[in-house]
């Protein structure tokens, strides 16, 4: 394996979500619609062209590509905010506020990238979830920005492994555009049988 690769942020997330979709979908490159990914495509179809507009005293960056050499991860922020000097990359999401720690992950994997191309610290940054219209706060701990490294580790040592089991999480399942491809059911019913 290539130790030079750059992980895509998109992928953080989908590890964090379930380390057996990260497989189906960097290994072995599967990819499936359900309802949630289309109308999530169409929600983001403001925020996916690269551009610039100012609001009042903030300037907002669209679809901005950024990268980290010392993490090895790149991808596409949904947008970066300037307000005061300080920047804060925004994630547009298509579900409902909660935690869901897959995006937080991403969105603080963005602000590593924007931090080490701009030599500036960011604080937070912040969710848009289009389901109940509600903006949420990450604040950059720490403790997030120590799990997140971890779990960029932990995606790319998985790389080139056996393929995880299915995750014991049936609403993650239930939501999951792959779960006619991962068969989680299936195979926990082959376990127990076998
Ligand atoms: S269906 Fe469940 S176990 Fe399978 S990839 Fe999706 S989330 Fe993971």
């Amino acid at each position: 394996m290539n130790e030079q690769f750059y992980l895509p942020l998109a992928y953080l997330n989908a590890w964090e979500y379930c380390p057996r979709r990260f497989f189906l979908e960097y290994e072995l490159g599967e990819n499936a619609d359900n309802e949630h990914l289309i109308l999530g495509r169409h929600l983001h179809r403001n925020v996916d062209d690269e551009g610039k507009n100012i609001e009042g005293d903030k300037v907002i960056y669209r679809s901005q590509w950024v990268w980290c050499d010392r993490l090895l991860i790149n991808g596409v922020i949904d947008a970066v905010e300037e307000i005061d000097d300080q920047l804060i990359p925004v994630e547009f999401k298509k579900g409902r506020m909660a935690n869901h720690e897959n995006d937080h992950f991403q969105v603080c994997g963005a602000a590593l990238c924007l931090e080490e191309r701009t030599g500036v610290s960011i604080a937070y940054g912040e969710i848009f979830y289009y389901a109940n219209r509600r903006r949420q706060r990450v604040d950059f701990t720490p403790e997030l920005r120590q799990a997140t490294e971890q779990a960029i580790q932990a995606a790319r040592t998985a790389i080139g492994k056996a393929m995880p089991p299915p995750i014991d999480h049936p609403k993650k399942c239930q939501d999951c555009s792959l779960q006619k491809i991962c068969l989680p059911k299936e195979i926990k019913q082959l376990r127990l049988e076998v």
